[in-house]
């Protein structure tokens, strides 16, 4: 990339005059200019180039401008850019054709939305008509999107704001053992005492009034928390009993991202309705969905369903689908994360938490992974505190600075940074990703102790 600084400026000031950002205080964020991306790195117009360990915001799972992505984009836009929903077109059929394939059970129709939490409004509406009942479960430790009801049913503090109409929804603790409700010592009592606490919580509130429970099949953004061995399986049985629709959320962790297609997969657990985004075309243009069981796809057989989008199912978008999905086959894209998750990047961060004594924890699969850090690792105390802004938050970002200044763009929330590259990321970008961390996390172990 040749240097523009004069460029960058323009773009920078144009922004800074008239765009609203997401989740921020206009005034007090300092966008980066980007001025090109390729593969897994991004550069700025002064010519600095940073290895992407965040995918975006975890949707280039086949990084950045993979050109027979880019080349079906400009295709489709050539023989037909647009069309409306109500008609039958070879790219949305194909896509729908696909992406049925791959998940699981009998999940065998495809609602196109716009991105991920359209698809988790429609499944929750969905679920409500099915089983004509008001309310929904979800856990604290969620993120679900920055609509009404998606906002809602997410547990983490962007709920707060918009928590004017919650009506129905009701949240629980699902496990994570490292920072245990339940007092658990060991996975198995974890597990077990969250899947009693759920029933529980359901026995109070009236199974008979409970459409939906939904989760994340493994939290992402709350911190990439895998489910105990059984935990699904369990929600599963719970939901059978009380006539309930479980609802797994794979927007973040869906299309290769555990080293599976669906992390449900991981799980042998087949879920009501699977809500994707993200991975299904690398984000490339905005694309998600809700893959429809066949009970629930029966329910609206002969009534009409009461939901749509102008861009269901846009051509670009369903073409972008079509030839992300032929790629992740042909290059093993989900293969290459799950053996680079487990050969490369897990046993990497174990050593780094060998060696750091601001990680407490290390966590995730494929390339889905989470460092907590912490204060102290005897009494876990996080880096920084749940929530916080300005001065009470300048450990992260410290920690932040430092990554960059190595060249690494890296993930952060809260008081956990998340490895979460490409899935089609190589080994040697890895280990250049992971010494730029390991210098990072020296700046992280400034504030323990
Ligand atoms: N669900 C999960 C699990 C997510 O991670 C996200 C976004 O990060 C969403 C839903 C919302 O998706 P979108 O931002 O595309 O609306």
């Amino acid at each position: 990339a040749r240097p523009d600084e004069r460029a960058g400026a323009a773009v920078k000031a144009a922004d800074r005059a008239h765009v609203f950002h997401s989740w921020s205080a206009q005034e007090l964020i300092d966008p980066l200019a980007v001025a090109g991306a390729e593969g897994s790195y991004f550069w700025d117009y002064d010519g600095r180039r940073y290895l992407d360990f965040t995918s975006g915001l975890v949707f280039t799972n086949i990084g950045y401008q993979h050109p027979k992505v880019v080349a079906a984009i400009q295709e489709q836009a050539a023989r037909l850019t647009t069309f409306a929903p109500a008609f039958a077109l070879e790219a949305r059929s194909e896509a729908a054709r696909l992406i049925a394939e791959r998940t699981p059970g009998d999940l065998d129709k495809i609602f196109f939305t716009n991105a991920g939490a359209d698809a988790v409004e429609h499944a929750l509406r969905m679920a409500r008509l099915h089983t004509g009942r008001p309310k929904v479960l979800s856990a604290y430790r969620s993120y679900h999107g920055g609509t009404q009801t998606a906002i809602n049913v997410t547990g983490d503090p962007r709920r707060w704001a918009s928590d004017t109409g919650t009506a129905g929804v009701v949240h629980f603790w699902a496990p994570f053992l490292y920072r245990s409700r339940f007092y658990a010592e060991t996975e198995e009592q974890e597990c077990a005492r969250a899947l009693e606490h759920l029933e529980t919580t359901l026995v109070f509130e009236g199974p008979g009034t409970v459409a939906a429970i939904i989760l994340e099949t493994i939290p992402g953004t709350a911190g990439i928390m895998p489910p105990p061995a059984g935990y699904l399986a369990g929600v599963r049985e719970i939901c059978d009993k009380y006539g309930i629709v479980l609802v797994l959320d794979e927007v973040m962790a869906g299309f290769g991202r555990t080293g599976e297609w669906f992390a449900a997969d991981l799980y042998d657990v087949v879920p009501d309705l699977l809500t994707f985004a993200k991975g299904v075309n690398s984000g490339y243009v905005p694309l998600g969905g809700v893959a429809i069981s066949g009970e629930i796809a029966e329910t609206f057989a002969k009534r009409p369903y009461p939901g749509g989008l102008t861009y269901s199912g846009h051509p670009l978008a369903c073409a972008a689908a079509v030839a992300t999905l032929g790629v992740m086959a042909e290059e093993g894209v989900v293969e290459n994360a799950a053996r680079l998750g487990e050969h490369v990047v897990g046993p990497a961060l174990r050593e780094l938490a060998g060696r750091h004594p601001s990680v407490g924890e290390v966590r995730g699969v494929g390339m889905f992974w989470a460092l907590e850090l912490v204060r102290d690792r005897e009494t876990r105390e996080p880096l920084v505190p749940y929530n916080a802004t300005g001065e009470a938050n300048a450990p992260m970002a410290a920690f932040a600075a430092a990554a960059k200044a190595h060249g690494l763009w890296p993930f952060v929330n809260m008081n956990r940074t998340h490895v979460v590259p490409p899935c089609n990321v190589s080994e040697a970008e890895l280990k250049e990703g992971l010494a730029a961390l390991d210098a990072a996390l020296s700046v992280a172990d400034e504030h323990t102790g």
